[in-house]
């Protein structure tokens, strides 16, 4: 019989061969590949059929020319991505990003990522990701609308309510997906809402959507926390980033009883030590869509660092929600040694291994984001059963049913590392148990 080392170790191999250069997703397939040892040593027919190889490949990889005139008349052209990885468990779902530096690697890593997030769910959803190289910062209304019709002409081929259901992420909120569905319908005629998540309240999305990943993000730490015979109550915390996950993120953390102390953006990090101002933080950021140094512009006490690094400002918590590999393990030692105990994970993949490696030897408690940050998707999911049954719940019902996924979640995280003799390793949890649940759904549908 073929050792599980060994099988994984083959994989490896042949993934760097296949895929040069693209290193967020081999080190995204690595991390998880790397924690599966134990469970392929108990249920080796997980490894065979060259089941790991096909995980690791993704059903169909879209990459196609978006051309768009800007205010001036002046063509420019971006390159659209969809990268469909994994449909064994549901339709593929996943987000939308727009962001000047979005290449193939990084689209890829956030499809693989999403495929195990969306598993531990245990909603029926597969695994997708997409976006643009388009950087909408500056750009006008109009810019952006044409923008999102241009990539909606081509990517709608592709998408269908039981195919594929994009929603948002970095740079896509509810006014593209708005834009992009306004699209979707006048070229195929359809009124489809299951097709695209994040919706606006009245044109088909769900109450709580919005805030529901900073949300699941808090919950997840909140339960982290008790399982570990702690609480947040009373600390201090620094959340990077001011975007939607963030933004939220500070709003429930505030409404614990937590100060969070610090928030970024790419130009800097503003320091608030009374505590973020959530209503000014949102004005800023979603009504004016401006800079922190507007925040700090309003807020006499709070000091704007340009350029300044979130990770040196002291926290018992932090919450990376920004982007990936925004954490080092230089980063993750200043917080250790400044007495941070938890970390959780909103953005995908924002610590480095190294980053994690470090906690992991201090003992700080991490959530990973494949787990902690599933929120969102979960709640669109609950978007697209509402669509299906042409019906509306109230934001009570959707966060009920919220906090019980992201309670779920977290235990059965805590659980599969207990199982597998590593309690308290939420990293190990998170990997072995959604991958277990994709690789016995593809073993199911035999070699596809
Ligand atoms: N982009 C979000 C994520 O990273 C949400 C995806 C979705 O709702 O489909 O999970």
């Amino acid at each position: 019989m073929v050792r599980a080392s060994n099988a994984i170790d083959d994989v490896c191999e042949a993934l760097n061969r296949r895929n040069p250069g693209e290193s967020e997703f081999l080190q995204a397939a690595g991390e998880v590949l790397e924690r599966l040892e134990p469970l392929l040593d108990r249920q080796p027919e997980l490894a065979s059929h060259g089941l790991l190889l096909r995980l690791c490949e993704p059903e169909r990889q879209i990459i196609f020319r978006v051309p768009w005139q800007d205010d001036r008349g002046e063509v420019h052209v971006n390159r659209g991505f969809r990268v469909e990885f994994n449909s064994a468990l549901g339709p593929y779902k996943g987000g939308l990003r727009f962001d000047p530096d979005l290449d193939l690697s990084t689209v890829k890593f956030l499809a693989f990522e999403q495929t195990f997030k969306n598993a531990l769910t245990g909603l029926s959803i597969g695994g997708a990701k997409g976006g643009a190289d388009f950087d909408p910062k500056g750009r006008s209304e109009g810019e952006v609308m044409r923008f999102c019709q241009s990539f909606m002409t081509e990517l709608l081929r592709h998408l269908g309510e039981q195919t594929d259901v994009p929603a948002g992420d970095i740079g896509v909120g509810t006014r593209e997906i708005g834009w992009l569905f306004g699209q979707y319908k006048r070229i195929t005629n359809r009124y489809e809402s299951g097709v695209l998540t994040g919706k606006g309240l009245n044109w088909g999305g769900s109450p709580g959507r919005e805030q529901a990943t900073g949300q699941g993000v808090v919950l997840f730490l909140q339960r982290m926390l008790e399982h570990a015979g702690s609480s947040a109550e009373g600390r201090t915390a620094v959340v990077s980033g001011s975007g939607n996950v963030a933004l939220h993120a500070i709003e429930q953390l505030g409404r614990l009883g937590v100060t969070v102390v610090a928030c970024s953006d790419s130009d800097g990090v503003v320091v608030d030590r009374d505590g973020i101002d959530v209503d000014l933080l949102r004005r800023v950021k979603e009504v004016d869509r401006d800079r922190l140094t507007a925040y700090a512009a309003g807020r006499p006490r709070a000091e704007h660092r340009p350029g300044g690094n979130i990770w040196d400002v002291p926290c018992e918590l932090a919450l990376p929600c920004a982007t990936q590999n925004e954490l080092t393990g230089t980063d993750a030692k200043a917080l250790v040694a400044n007495g941070c105990i938890a970390v959780a994970e909103g953005a995908n993949m924002p610590s480095t291994p190294d980053a994690v490696g470090v906690f992991e030897a201090a003992g700080t408690s991490f959530a990973p984001g494949k787990a902690a940050n599933a929120g969102g998707v979960a709640v669109s999911a609950l978007e697209m059963q509402q669509n299906a049954m042409r019906a509306s719940w109230t934001l009570a019902d959707v966060e009920e049913r919220l906090a019980s996924i992201m309670d779920a979640i977290h235990d059965e995280c805590a659980r599969t590392a207990e199982e597998f003799d590593r309690p308290g390793d939420y990293v190990a949890g998170a990997n072995i148990a959604g991958f277990r649940r994709v690789a016995e759904a593809m073993s199911a549908l035999g070699i596809i």
